[in-house]
């Protein structure tokens, strides 16, 4: 039996995306793929709010962020973390031998334009990374606010993961002036895992060119100069670019507005849930997600067993992760959810708490 995916990312992919998958296969250095890239490409770009470069990468978005520090870093990273990711990001920076410092809040918190500024005012580093939305914790920090501070620091390479937010709302690249954002497809896209896209702004070529140490397969120097023919610099998952040029398509046919409303929708709804049965909330009310909610198990209900009994009805339950499992759950609410699938699950969870 398939269980149905509401566990933070892969989500459940829709039937017409996995049947993209399917089309038949074309060579990537043949003109029916040049065609497809730039096709995606293009729409891509739509949906970022952006003149710059687009790029896809075969490969989960952990390559991409490993990539972009490889690019991107020079001198030193200031890592911000508040997260299970973002603590990994660090980790990863370090490993890419990359002089890096992560500045830690609780988890739970958001990444403030205060830490950022005060950070960035050593004028130690060359480069940020920022998790915009924090999966691990359900929690959102604030993009805009954080982007104003940047523009103090116009020689600092900004570096955002997107990877649970993108296309749930806006996020305009451009007007942000985010040199490098990166997203994974099985989160808020709703796509099987696999691919990653990322943008790199002008200024983010021109570094990466003075940078050593950049390997082949994350280079984005490679990465630019394929971009010109609409290629990419290995072969790339075809198949996944066939989905996301589907799913491109479904997204424009909802419509933008329409699809960030629904996930406000989608989100209030399962606060109030998460509220009405006795619930606690794992961030505070001004930081919460809008694609996932993190409920703390103010209850202390077996949440072990839960799990258990949602997969024998059929649905893929999420118990917390990392050294907040069992004490959170969460829900998302992200990618081709619809208000019925969410009634679905939380009514199952409904029957099954008495007896918890
Ligand atoms: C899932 C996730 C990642 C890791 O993505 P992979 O595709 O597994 O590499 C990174 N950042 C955030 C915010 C995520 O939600």
């Amino acid at each position: 039996m398939h269980k149905k995916l509401f566990i933070p990312g892969p989500v459940e992919v829709s039937p017409e995306v996995l049947q993209a998958m399917a089309t038949p296969m074309v060579g990537h250095r043949m003109p029916e793929y040049a065609a497809l890239h730039a096709r995606v490409k293009g729409k891509l770009k739509k949906l970022l709010f952006t003149e710059g470069r687009v790029f896809l990468s075969t490969s989960s978005a952990f390559g991409v962020m490993e990539g972009a520090v490889r690019n991107l870093v020079k001198t030193r990273c200031a890592n911000f973390c508040n997260g299970a990711f973002s603590d990994k990001w660090h980790d990863v920076t370090l490993r890419c031998g990359k002089e890096a410092d992560a500045f830690k809040v609780e988890w739970g918190k958001p990444i403030t334009p205060t830490l950022v500024d005060e950070a960035l005012s050593s004028c130690k580093y060359d480069a940020i990374t920022l998790i915009h939305n924090e999966t691990s914790t359900g929690v959102l920090s604030p993009l805009p606010e954080i982007a104003e501070v940047m523009r103090k620091y116009p020689d600092v390479t900004f570096i955002v993961d997107t990877v649970s937010s993108m296309s749930a709302f806006k996020i305009p690249v451009d007007e942000l002036g985010i040199d490098c954002c990166i997203f994974g497809v099985q989160k808020a896209f709703a796509l099987p895992p696999g691919l990653a896209v990322f943008t790199a702004s002008e200024k983010a070529l021109e570094k990466c060119r003075t940078v050593e140490g950049r390997g082949y397969y994350f280079d984005f120097e490679e990465f630019a100069k394929n971009d010109e023919k609409d290629n990419t610099p290995s072969t790339p998952s075809i198949s996944h670019i066939y989905a996301l040029d589907c799913q491109l398509d479904r997204m424009f046919a909802e419509g933008l507005e329409a699809r960030w409303a629904r996930h406000e929708e989608l989100a209030n709804f399962v606060r109030k849930w998460v509220k009405d049965r006795g619930f606690g909330f794992f961030p505070d009310e001004s930081c919460r997600s809008v694609t996932l909610t993190c409920a703390a198990n103010t209850r202390n209900i077996d949440l072990a067993l839960l799990k258990k009994e949602m997969g024998t009805r059929g649905f893929a339950f999420d118990d917390g992760y990392g050294k907040i499992k069992g004490k959170t759950f969460r829900i998302p609410h992200m990618g081709d959810m619809q208000m019925a699938d969410l009634t679905e699950f939380l009514a199952a969870i409904g029957e099954i708490l008495p007896s918890l």
